[in-house]
């Protein structure tokens, strides 16, 4: 599926083919919460990293998280004038890159159920809006973007 996002001044906007395109995966950890998610969390989706199509590239400042007090070599994308998160892009895995769901202009196919990741970094005020059922995890969920979209039969091809 085409996604097509933007910062929220307009200065930096995007495009790719989305193999992951829905928002289920709700991320509470602080660097998230923090960078990208005003309400305690955050959402990536997954999508092939050939096929980004960026303007405004010189607005994008990119920031390194400390995880466990390490650099981590992922790199968040954000617009450096309005300060909209845009993406994450690893290159551990250089095929992919997870645009920030808050980003997107496309209408975004709605999650059946949600995935709660990272819960142990939550904040205490964070209020979890999991339904009966939900995957509750400390840290990562058991499933990768690709296999829950698989298993929900919502991988898209383009
Ligand atoms: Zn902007
Ligand atoms: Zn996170």
């Amino acid at each position: 599926m085409r996604i097509e996002g933007s910062c929220y001044c307009g200065a930096v906007r995007f495009a790719c083919d989305a193999y992951a395109p829905v928002p289920y995966l709700r991320c509470y950890c602080s660097i998230c919460r923090k960078t990208a998610g005003g309400g305690g969390y955050a959402i990536n989706l997954g999508a092939r990293a050939d096929t980004l199509e960026i303007t405004g590239e010189r607005h994008i400042r990119k920031f390194h998280a400390r995880i466990d007090g390490e650099e981590s070599p992922g790199e968040r994308r954000f617009c450096g004038r309005c300060g909209s998160a845009l993406w994450v892009w690893d290159p551990r895995w250089p095929d992919l890159v997870h645009p920030f769901a808050s980003a997107i202009d496309t209408d975004l196919p709605a999650p059946p159920a949600q995935v709660h990741m990272m819960l142990g970094s939550k904040a205490s005020w964070v209020r979890v809006d999991a339904k009966r059922g939900e995957e509750r995890e400390p840290e990562y969920p058991s499933q990768s973007l690709k296999d829950w979209h698989k298993a929900h039969k919502l991988l898209s091809k383009a």
